[in-house]
């Protein structure tokens, strides 16, 4: 694909076995096109996962994984799944996860290989919640800690990315008063995301609370521009801080993940200084490999604090 990727599969073979990490991958229909408004094919996605797994896997292993497919393209209904299909290659690492209404079995996403196969699946969206399995427990005891927090800002109607970039900088400044120190992820569709690493002494439940209150704290003292309230009416003109994505059964798009919209938007971690260009906009997916190249992985460092 882009420059200096390596190429995974044969550019004249619509079917064809790759071998990634020991691992047999069959890639099928790789001519389909899955974003018609930019020809995007199944080739373009399989290799673009392949080409980004270095840098986005660490965002995303050892978490359960919920995938949106969309086997014959954007604008078709997507597919949701938490459990793994039949079918499933044995090799996939999976876990199980007990929720309200049973358990589910979810694939986790740890090598290159699980990446082009979920790829294969049209599985364009993979989203993870701010948890991974194998920590140890809170300090008081809890499970599944949160490792990382997050905020997702929505713009409401009339409100647009900018909107998004102001309340991304005045929780910045409240997050690192708290001695946190976020990065901001255009989500690949309207709004942003900000992560910013934990060292996990608190559980998911605490970080909800804490991510709650700064949302309330940026509505009280800049109720012009923020509300914390999920209710869509009240949005107008405004950004949604979503505290709630730090429950530990909710997810969010994950890092480096491709969107199933129009085009092939990526939800893509930034610079603050790229945050401040009047040029911000959301990347598609031929963008961004360049750009990691160049100038790495600005989430990176979040990964070492939290291992
Ligand atoms: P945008 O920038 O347009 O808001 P987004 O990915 O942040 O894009 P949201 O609607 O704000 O989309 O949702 C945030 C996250 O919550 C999603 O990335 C997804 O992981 C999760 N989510 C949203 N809606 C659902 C749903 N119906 N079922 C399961 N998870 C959902
Ligand atoms: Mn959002």
């Amino acid at each position: 694909m882009s420059e200096g990727g390596e190429m995974i599969t044969d550019a004249d073979q619509d079917t064809q076995v790759v071998t990634l990490d020991d691992r047999e991958v069959r890639l099928t229909h790789l001519s389909k096109v899955l974003y018609p408004e930019t020809g995007t094919t199944k080739r373009d996605v399989v290799e673009y996962y392949a080409a980004v797994a270095a840098t986005m896997l660490p965002h995303v292993r050892d978490r359960p994984a919920t995938r949106k497919r969309w086997p014959d393209g954007v604008g078709q209904d997507p597919f949701f799944h938490k459990d793994l299909g039949r079918g499933t290659p044995e090799w996939v690492a999976r876990r199980d996860l007990s929720h309200q209404t049973g358990t589910s079995t979810y694939p986790l996403v740890q090598d290159t290989a699980t990446l082009v196969w979920l790829a294969q699946m049209a599985a364009l969206e993979i989203h993870v919640p701010q948890w991974r399995f194998g920590r140890p427990a809170a300090s008081n005891g809890a499970p599944r800690s949160p490792d990382r927090l997050v905020l997702d800002l929505d713009p409401g109607e009339g409100a647009g990315l900018a909107q998004c970039v102001e309340v991304a900088r005045l929780a910045r400044r409240m997050l690192q008063d708290m001695g946190l120190d976020p990065v901001p992820v255009t989500s690949g569709s309207k709004g942003l995301h900000l992560y910013a690493p934990l060292e996990g002494h608190d559980s998911a439940e605490q970080v909800t609370a804490v991510a709650h209150d700064l949302a309330r704290a940026l509505e009280a003292d800049h109720g012009d521009l923020v509300v914390s309230d999920m209710k869509k009416s009240l949005r107008a003109g405004k950004v949604l801080v979503d505290w709630s994505q730090n429950n530990g059964s909710k997810t969010t798009v994950a890092p480096y993940s491709l969107r199933g919209r129009s085009r092939p938007w990526v939800a893509l971690p930034r610079t603050w200084r790229e945050l401040g260009s009047p040029q911000l906009r959301q990347l598609e997916l031929d963008e961004v490999l360049p750009r990691v190249r160049r100038r790495g992985d600005p989430l990176a460092d979040d990964v070492e604090v939290a291992r």
